[in-house]
């Protein structure tokens, strides 16, 4: 079992890492201000983990108020988000009744969300069965549906007093969804962690066979990353967006080809790519550095060649991120292996780093 701290004062907690935790209830009931908790997941999720999470809680006296919402993104929206409300009203639950979120990103969103504004704020548990969750979405704070007209645009961030990542979910993980959690496993490396990029490239089979001591090793060093990050700048002023390496590039992939067709992680796979050819045209990688990046996410089964979408497209997809600054779509950019930076690039590298990075 590994803890990594998240600092943030007042509101600081621990980020568990490890075998079998969900049996293990004794931390999350440690934290209960009432014996009664909610258990916020989703269809898919509900019948892997439910059971024996509801179980080990019931059996510790803690009275549990199951909501099963439906699976997938697009459901990450405010009719599901009322589905919470209806469920946590209908049993009556209190303010000090807390939300325990089990299952990926989707879930963990929409119930960080849940507590951030149920009776003006409850206390929340994450409890991430995704690879992607355990690195990345169940840490830091951020929480946030989808409307319509934009991903992630109603949302707080809100913290919460817990995060258990239980190794064993992993294993019935798709492969898919599993690769897709290793492209943010490996953003950690390039953002500034070059020891740990060397790591994962001689351990990226072992991480492939989803070996324990493997993955419970990468799990807490890219939690130590994030938490390092967040705890520094917790509501994104500055450092914090380093965090979007690979990602502007990556959501103007996802948003082009229609939500779903790539997975996030495998459109920031090929989004970092896209970040490093730029940061090659610009001289401040090699090109063998090029090859070892484009290597190790083609081991961790992600695409390293972006979908040729054309420069046009790709600009104006990009100039609709929410990171776009007064007019200045802001890049993460390499300054060298293992070194990143926020900056902008002109129209010519861009263009460059396009031609290069899009399979036609
Ligand atoms: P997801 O929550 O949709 O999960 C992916 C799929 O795996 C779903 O079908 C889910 O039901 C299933 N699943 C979950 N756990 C499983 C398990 N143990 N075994 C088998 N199947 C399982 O997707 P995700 O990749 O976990 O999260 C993506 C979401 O996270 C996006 O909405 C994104 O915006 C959000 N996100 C948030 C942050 C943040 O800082 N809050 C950061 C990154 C991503
Ligand atoms: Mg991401």
């Amino acid at each position: 079992m590994r803890t990594v701290k998240l600092d943030l004062g007042p509101d600081s907690y621990d980020i568990v890492i490890g075998r079998g935790l969900l049996a293990q209830v004794e931390r999350m009931t440690a934290l209960l201000p009432q014996k009664r908790a909610a258990i916020v997941t989703n269809t898919t999720v509900a019948a892997l983990y439910l059971a024996p999470l509801q179980k080990a809680l019931e059996a510790a006296g803690v009275q549990i108020i199951p909501i099963v919402l439906p699976d997938g993104e697009q459901y990450k929206t405010w009719e599901t988000l009322n589905l919470i409300f209806d469920g946590l009203l209908t049993a009556r639950a209190e303010r000090k009744t807390t939300l325990i979120a089990l299952g990926g990103g989707v879930v963990g969103d929409m119930t960080g969300f849940a507590a951030a504004v149920y009776q003006r704020g409850v206390p929340f548990i994450q409890i991430p069965t995704t690879l992607l969750a355990q690195v990345d979405s169940s840490v830091g704070g951020k929480t946030a549906i989808n409307h319509p007209l934009g991903k992630n645009m109603i949302g707080s961030f809100y913290q919460p007093q817990l995060v258990l990542a239980d190794l064993a979910s992993l294993d019935t993980l798709p492969d898919r969804e599993y690769s897709a959690g290793l492209a943010e496993v490996i953003k950690y490396g390039l953002i500034d962690d070059l020891p740990f990029l060397e790591w994962l490239e001689a351990n990226i089979e072992r991480l492939m066979g989803r070996d324990t001591d493997a993955l419970a090793y990468a799990v807490e060093r890219s939690c130590q990353n994030k938490a390092r990050i967040v705890g520094e700048d917790e509501k994104e002023h500055g450092v914090r967006a380093l965090l979007n390496l690979g990602h502007t590039f990556g959501h103007a992939i996802e948003t082009g080809l229609g939500y779903g067709a790539w997975l996030h992680g495998e459109a920031v796979a090929a989004g970092m790519v896209l970040a490093a050819r730029a940061s090659y045209e610009l001289g401040q990688i090699t090109d063998a550095d090029l090859a070892r990046i484009i290597k190790l996410l083609d081991a961790a089964g992600l695409p390293t060649m972006a979908p040729a979408l054309g420069y046009e497209r790709y600009a104006a997809l990009m100039a609709q991120d929410k990171k776009v600054d007064a007019g200045q779509i802001k890049f993460i950019i390499m300054r060298k292996l293992g070194e990143s930076y926020m900056g902008t690039l002109s129209p010519e590298v861009i263009a460059a780093a396009l031609q290069a990075g899009c399979s036609d």
